[in-house]
């Protein structure tokens, strides 16, 4: 696990490039050091909905007896939890 290096000189991606391509519908990312633009693998887009989303399936399956206020709560965590780390796995080709 780490954040994406770029293909082409090895610097290294920052989060918030990462997260803000990940928000724009996978926008490709260009590095800040040499201009090379990179384009999410279509694995990462997998990866990053299942990290978003199952928890948030897994969690609404146990939640028939919860209150409606409190289970919205633990599902807005558990998506903010998988944003934050989906940066983590994505992974990005030069074109
Ligand atoms: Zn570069």
């Amino acid at each position: 696990m780490g954040l994406q290096t770029c293909d082409n000189c090895g610097n290294q991606f920052k989060w918030s490039q990462i997260y803000k391509s990940f928000m724009i519908f996978y926008k490709p990312i260009r590095c800040s050091e040499c201009d090379t633009k990179h384009h999410v693998s279509f694995s990462s887009r997998i990866i990053a909905s299942l990290l978003t989303f199952l928890p948030l399936g897994i969690y609404g399956t146990t939640t028939i007896y919860q209150s409606i206020s409190y289970s919205f709560l633990i599902a807005l965590l558990l998506v903010s939890l998988g944003l934050i780390i989906s940066p983590f796995f994505m992974r990005y080709r030069s074109a």
